[in-house]
């Protein structure tokens, strides 16, 4: 199906560090599954992006505020967030999931957490996660803007545990970090393409048209495949 475009340039919000779904390169080009499919559903249904790479809850902003048109970030299509903006069809199944450091021998539970300093990505569903199961394990929320620094954080000990999604803790470690998850992966939710509610609906339509087309022929696949590899 054929959808015309309204504007001749659609502005995109999407994370700043959210590998393997958008990151920023050695040769300084972000990447990433989110980058590939919205670059390749952009051709195929003839419409024109614009990319800004600004963080997760910057996106979330920039598209309540009207800065960006639409927004790409691994982003949970979770129910409070239908009620502020609208989602495309569904492009990928996640979950979150706890990560300690690789040599961490007391954390092998939610209980473990207690005293503990658990570290989380802003306006995120780690953070919810983390808030609404606060009191029950007794554990302390940090909060960081970017991954890049929860990560360090991890890294240097400063927080003991941290909540992310895991295809991006397993890309991590894939990429040679030293975590490891020894809780159960929470059953998650999935990602979507987001518009503000009531705003581009095209946008939105475009994106699940294409993301339709690049299932049909394979080309999903290939994508996913390229940055996470099958089985992971
Ligand atoms: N999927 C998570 C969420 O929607 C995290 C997204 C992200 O950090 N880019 O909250």
């Amino acid at each position: 199906k054929k959808i015309e475009p309204k504007k001749d340039v659609y502005v995109i919000a999407s994370d700043s560090a959210f590998a393997p779904f958008e990151y920023k390169d050695s040769d300084g080009k972000y990447k990433g599954i989110d980058v590939d499919l919205l670059t390749r559903i952009a051709e195929l249904q003839g419409f024109k992006i614009e990319f800004k790479f600004i963080g997760f809850s910057s996106a979330m902003q920039a598209l309540e505020s009207g800065q960006a048109d639409g927004m790409i970030a691994g982003m949970t299509m979770t129910d409070e967030r239908k009620a502020n903006y609208d989602f495309s069809d569904p492009y990928f199944q996640s979950g979150i999931q706890l990560a300690v450091a690789k040599d961490n021998k007391d954390i092998k539970e939610y209980k473990d957490l207690k005293g503990k300093t658990v570290g989380a990505k802003v306006g995120t569903e780690s953070a919810d996660f983390l808030e609404a199961h606060k009191k029950e394990y007794g554990y302390t929320i940090k909060s960081f803007d970017a991954a890049d620094q929860l990560y360090d954080a991890l890294k240097v000990g400063s927080i003991d545990a941290m909540m992310d999604d895991y295809p991006v803790i397993g890309y991590a470690v894939q990429q040679g970090q030293d975590l490891k998850t020894p809780i159960k992966r929470e059953v998650g939710g999935e990602y979507g393409f987001a518009v503000k509610k009531g705003e581009n609906p095209e946008l939105r339509e475009m994106f699940t048209e294409g993301l339709k087309e690049l299932k049909r022929t394979g080309e999903y696949d290939k994508i996913v495949d390229k940055y996470i590899g099958s089985g992971s």
